[in-house]
């Protein structure tokens, strides 16, 4: 599943070559998670002005309304002059008049929006749910400090919920707590200041070393242009069960929390 890294990786691949082109046609293909909401001629003649991203959502600002596009399970984006046809797994395009933004979704579970900006009633509704951005200004530590303290769930399962910041899906929660000493189960509230910042400072510096090295999670990812990313590479936890600690040598241990994987050292990383 493309995690933020990837969608924000995915962003910067194409943001700067589309950006003033105008849309001359649109591709519909199989029904996505949404429908597009408009008819999509309507889009003809409009002008990309920018592309930004919110959590996994990228917002593609047109000069009138916005498109706002989610790669799901299994979405990716290609953006280049010329691409082949059309495959059985292509369900949108955007021919511009400086390429063609392709989107490729064997899943369908991706979705692409047309909406009036972000003030629609459909981009607050899923948008307005979402935390900070963990790279940006305002994810600050003292706001993330109290909402731990506020919090009787299980950190990692608070990381997974989006709410205290958005972006740290499951293989990057297993990885920061790693990273901080800090045991998945721990109750969030039962943690800290001196852990808690270096939780903060972990998510932080995680999330950035993803994008930097063009994304990390998924095996078949690659970026708009092509480029593939760099494969789980650096884990130090995740999908290593059994495997020695690369800090005290400890065989790597795996548990199930809500139904998702969770990879740890129990002698790094304390309760
Ligand atoms: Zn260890």
């Amino acid at each position: 599943m493309p995690e933020l890294p990837e969608v924000e990786v995915t962003r910067r691949s194409f943001a700067d070559q589309i950006s003033g082109a105008q849309i001359t046609a649109v591709f519909l293909g199989k029904p996505l998670r949404w429908p597009l909401g408009v008819a999509p001629e309507t889009l003809v003649g409009r002008s990309v002005v920018a592309v930004r991203r919110r959590g996994k959502y990228l917002l593609v600002d047109l000069d009138h309304g916005m498109l706002m596009l989610h790669l799901g399970m299994s979405g990716s984006l290609r953006f280049a002059q010329e691409l082949p046809a059309l495959g059985v797994h292509d369900h949108f395009q955007l021919v511009t008049s400086k390429g063609l933004l392709r989107l490729h979704d064997p899943r369908r579970f991706g979705a692409v929006l047309a909406l009036e900006g972000e003030a629609d009633p459909l981009a607050v509704k899923l948008l307005s749910r979402l935390g900070p951005e963990p790279l940006a200004e305002d994810f600050g530590v003292d706001a993330f400090l109290k909402a731990l303290k506020g919090s009787r769930l299980a950190i990692k399962q608070l990381l997974l919920s989006g709410k205290i910041v958005v972006g740290v899906g499951n293989i990057y929660a297993s990885e920061v707590l790693f990273l901080s000493g800090i045991r998945p189960t721990t109750v969030a509230n039962r943690i800290g200041p001196m852990r808690a910042r270096r939780l903060h400072a972990a998510i932080r510096e995680v999330l950035a070393r993803a994008v930097a090295t063009g994304g990390s999670t998924l095996r078949d990812f690659s970026a708009a242009d092509g480029m593939a990313g760099h494969f789980q590479l650096e884990a130090n936890v995740y999908g290593r069960e059994g495997l020695p600690c690369r800090t005290c040598g400890a065989p790597i241990k795996m548990l199930r929390q809500g139904q998702r994987s969770t990879f740890f050292c129990a002698h790094c990383q304390k309760p």
